[in-house]
């Protein structure tokens, strides 16, 4: 029915598959899913269960399918090249399998369990969003290796990049599984709600990386996940992709689309996590719309201007832009969009490293996606290698 789109009802301890898995505990949910974690008999590992609501595994089979091939696109990233530099920064695939519930059909795709997400970071103190300077360049080098690897090697674009989509990798899996389900009420779920009532405390759903919440820098592996919304890099599932505020200015126009999207959503996020909030929080006015007033603040905060080719390959130009290529109805703003300097040195704490930051930021956020730097040059930029 329309209300109920068919979540698992999952009970703890259940055995799925012939006995070879074994619910222990929830992980997480979505949209289109709710996940969990289970003992994995056959190879005698923990692994995480993604099982798809029936609406969403009925969808996977229909004609008309907008949504995109999850299951596909994992099973490229887990056959690709697994000598690549960036393969560990990709969720690990380990099959999937169909099965009958009460209320349908579920697909179920087995993965890697993972930890926190880059949420947990940012949650650690109760005002302060933002995350240490030297933990974002890790983490972000380490994410661009990921990207390096979706875009160069499996032909994808994530078109998905935010802070609870980049998980950690826990080292100690087992330890703290362990500890973690000592006392572990067995309860039974049936929607897309509560996750497991966590023994330690557990922010943004996953598994703690470690029982007493500190984060040790040198255990961060992060790691890309859900490709629950990529697209191929020639083969685009629908056109308007990405977070509304992390969309790509080439996305808003209707131009042609690729890996440069990934990176611009990928420069928002480093200066969230750098700021303590998004770059750009584009509102409507009654005389301008959300889009237009996004691309006048990306004009604003990084001093640049659409330049008329790129206008002129954007199927929607003429809604944003007059012929002389001004803002068709933008002015000015009340508040004027903080430049990138200013808003880096205001509140990051970046410290003397500001204009490094501020460069780094600039070739993700280059308006055109053909003068954007890629995952690979980015990998090398000069931010990111001084510790
Ligand atoms: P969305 O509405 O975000 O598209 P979805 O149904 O596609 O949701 P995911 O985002 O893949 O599902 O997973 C839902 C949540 O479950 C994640 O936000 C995360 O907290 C948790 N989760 C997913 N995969 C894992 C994993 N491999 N290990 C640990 N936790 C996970
Ligand atoms: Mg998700
Ligand atoms: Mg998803």
């Amino acid at each position: 029915g329309r209300n109920n789109p068919g979540y698992f009802p999952a009970r703890l301890g259940q055995p799925l598959q012939q006995g070879r898995y074994c619910i222990v505990r929830k992980l997480g949910w979505g949209q289109y899913s709710s996940v969990w974690l289970a003992k994995d008999r056959g190879e005698d590992r923990f692994v995480a269960l993604k099982i798809l609501t029936c609406d969403a595994t009925k969808a996977l089979s229909s004609d008309e399918n907008q949504r995109s091939d999850e299951q596909r696109m994992l099973e490229k990233i887990a056959a690709a090249e697994s000598s690549h530099r960036g393969f560990s920064h990709s969720l690990a695939y380990f099959g999937s399998f169909d099965f009958n519930g009460p209320h349908g059909l579920h697909r179920c795709i087995v993965t890697e369990v993972l930890g926190y997400s880059i949420d947990y970071l940012r949650k650690l103190n109760d005002t302060d969003r933002r995350v240490a300077p030297s933990i974002v360049k890790r983490v972000v080098k380490q994410v661009l290796l990921g990207l390096e690897y979706l875009h160069n090697v499996c032909g994808i674009v994530h078109t998905d990049l935010k802070h609870d989509n980049i998980l950690f990798r826990p080292l100690d899996l087992a330890g703290v599984i362990s500890r973690e389900l000592f006392g572990t009420p067995s309860i039974t779920y049936d929607c897309g709600t509560e996750v497991n009532p966590p023994v330690v405390p557990v922010v943004s759903q996953g598994l703690p990386l470690s029982t007493d919440a500190t984060v040790r820098e040198q255990d961060l592996v992060a790691v890309i996940a859900d490709v629950g919304h990529s697209h191929w890099k020639n083969r685009h599932f629908q056109e308007l992709v990405q977070p509304d505020a992390l969309r790509a200015p080439e996305v808003i126009l209707g131009h042609l689309w690729g890996p440069p999207a990934d990176i611009w959503n990928l420069g928002c996020l480093v200066a969230e996590l750098l700021i303590g909030f998004w770059l750009f929080e584009p509102n409507k006015t009654d005389l301008w719309g959300y889009e237009e007033d996004h691309l006048a603040r990306m004009t604003e905060a990084l001093d640049l201007h659409f330049e008329t080719t790129m206008l002129a390959n954007s199927v929607h130009r003429d809604k944003y832009f007059k012929a002389d290529g001004s803002f068709a109805h933008f002015t000015k703003h009340e508040e004027p969009t903080w430049p990138l300097r200013k808003l880096l040195q205001s509140f990051s704490e970046l410290g003397d490293d500001t204009p490094r930051a501020e460069e780094f930021l600039r070739r993700c956020l280059k308006l055109a996606p053909d003068k954007r730097a890629t995952a690979t040059e980015l990998i090398n930029d000069p931010w990111l290698a001084i510790a």
